[in-house]
Formats: C-alpha cells, structure tokens, sequence
C-alpha cells in the first residue's frame, strides 16, 4: 500500500470512527454507520417529505440504504464490535462445519426430508443440540417467542401437511420470558408483541411453592395448550396414525428437577399423565418388548413380530385414540381457533 493510499485510507477510518461517536442528527445518511440510529432518522425525514408533499420518494416502502459499518470500537461491548465478532465467529464455525465435505452435504442437496416439524422457543438458550445433535434434513423447525402454533400457523403447517413429518414435536422451556409475560399485564407492550402473546393462554398457577414453580408450571401449562390446538387442527392426521403431536418440555434450569439441561415429554396427542408418559417413554426407550420385560427385568429378548404387537398393545395408554374419537371438531377441523 503507497504511503498517499495509507494516508487517505486512515483518514477515512478516522472519519468513520468519528462519525460513529456522534450523535445521529448530526450525521448525513450518506455516512450514517448506525443502522438503527438511521433508521429513526429514515422515519423523520419520510414524515417531513410528505408533509412538505415533495411526493412519495422517501416512502417506508422505498428501499433503503445504509453505509456499510466498519469502524474500529472504543470498548468490545459496543453493537458493531459484538456484531463483527458474532460474525467473525460464524465464519470460522462455517469452515469447520465445511469439513463435512461434499457426501455430507449432498446426501440432503435435493431432497427435504425431515422427520419432525419442531415448534420451539426463539429464546436464544433453546438450541437443537439439545435433542437433536444432527438435526440437518430431519428437523424442521419453527421457532417463534412462546412456541405458538398462531405464531407461524403456515411455515408449521408446511412442516406437517406438505413435508408429510410424522412427528409434530411443540417444544417449551423454562425460563420462558414469553410465558412470564403473557401471564403479567401486556397493556404496554408493541401491537405486535401483544398479538404474538396472545397466541398464550397461561392458567394461574396452584400450589406452586415459589415463584420458578409457579413459572414452569406456566411452561407446561402453554405447551399443552399448544398440543391441544394442534390436535384440532390436525386431529385427522392423528386418527389415521400419520401424525403424533408431542408437547415437551426443555429444561436448562433445573426448574422441575430432573436436572439440568433435562429434555422431556410431557404430552403426547394430548395425554399428559404420568403414567402415559412412562409407558409412552418405555414403549419409545425399549421397542416392543417395553410392555413385556419392563425396565425391572433387564431382559431384551427379541420378541416374534405377532407377540411384540400384542405386548405393545398390553402398556397402558400406547394405544389411544381418545382424543382423535372424542371430538368430531378434530375430524373436520381445519383451522386454528
Ligand atoms: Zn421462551
């Protein structure tokens, strides 16, 4: 680099720098390097322009453009900074996860086909690795602020009507702050935030003996919600055995004890005893031979095909159509309330 180029090169990364330490209104849009400040800008001068009716220009539908931000930052918890790191990072990660290679990667190039349409939480403390290590090709997931099956009502019903998943998997978590909210005043909150929470129904809580308790028990409390919604919607799929709608639970807090980190089922096709779900767990941890040999004996023996059937047919509460045949609304149901 000639020592001319170095010289105008420093200056403009002066300037920049500069400009990124004052405030907005002072800044020309031109060499605005805060994306959010321009924003508010934008807003202003869209107002102005219509009301000094120099036409539609300037409009919100109009796109914009911002100057690309690169300044060197003053302190490592600035937005650029922390936006260029997350980057930074994300490159690296992409190159070792390139490492896969071709076969990998072509295994999934034309073909989607996933299991499981999962609806979860955007929280960024509920991440797939913790029920999925290798969730490429077989999650389809939708994630939403309080897994509401209102929240994305057509990507999840891509997931389970076009995809075909066999599984509908609705994925709550502790600490849920759309839960919290949803069961606080909302009176404040953006017309969006508000319409995104009233996909949540949160009951009171009884009996809980502090406020997590109260808290989870809200968590498991939406999550049925969610199944129960989704059995209406898809009660049809259900019936048939195309589909099995399970509601579970993440739990990174050890809120309900079973310690942290702890992914577990709490609903399946709208079944939520304990009992159920121990034998739905069994039926799904052992095969077959859950109902027969049991955890207490130890025994694994392979079982003839007739004879597994029978046995699975003997654990209580596999084998439930209760709620398919309980409701006409789920056979006709095509919508969600
Ligand atoms: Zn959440």
């Amino acid at each position: 680099m000639g020592s001319l180029r170095l010289l105008k090169w420093t200056a403009t990364l002066l300037l920049l720098a500069s400009a990124c330490k004052q405030p907005a209104a002072t800044v020309t849009p031109e060499k605005e390097t805060r994306p959010h400040r321009a924003k508010e800008g934008k807003g202003r001068e869209a107002k102005a322009s219509s009301e000094d009716g120099k036409g539609d220009e300037k409009s919100d539908d109009a796109p914009q453009k911002y100057t690309v931000p690169f300044a060197w930052e003053t302190s490592k918890a600035e937005p650029l900074a922390l936006t260029r790191a997350f980057l930074k990072e994300s490159f690296e990660d992409n190159k070792t996860y390139m490492e896969h290679g071709p076969k990998f990667f072509s295994a999934f190039a034309d073909a989607e086909l996933p299991r499981a349409t999962v609806v979860t939480c955007s929280d960024s403390r509920v991440q797939p690795q913790a029920w999925d290590e290798t969730s490429e090709n077989d999650d389809y997931t939708v994630r939403n602020f309080g897994n509401t099956l209102t929240g994305d009502e057509g990507s999840i019903e891509y997931g389970v009507e076009h995809l075909n998943t066999p599984l509908l998997l609705i994925i709550g978590h502790t600490g849920c702050g759309a839960v919290k909210a949803a069961s606080g005043d909302t009176s404040k909150l953006s017309k969006a935030m508000q319409a995104q929470l009233k996909g949540l129904q949160i009951p009171k809580a009884t009996g809980a003996k502090n406020e997590n308790q109260a808290w989870a028990q809200g968590v498991i409390a939406n999550v049925h919600n969610q199944v129960n919604l989704a059995l209406k919607k898809y009660g049809k799929r259900v019936q048939s055995g195309s589909l099995t709608v399970i509601g579970a639970v993440f739990d990174f807090r050890d809120d309900l004890g079973q310690g942290a980190g702890k992914f577990m089922i709490v609903d399946v096709n709208g079944n939520g005893e304990s009992e159920r779900m121990e034998a739905f767990m069994a039926a799904v941890n052992e095969g077959p031979q859950a109902g027969k040999n049991g955890k207490k004996s130890g025994k694994r023996e392979a079982l003839a095909p007739e004879e597994a059937i029978r046995s699975l047919e003997q654990v209580k509460g596999i084998i439930t159509r209760e709620v398919a045949s309980a409701s006409n609304d789920s056979a006709n149901a095509g919508h969600v309330d």
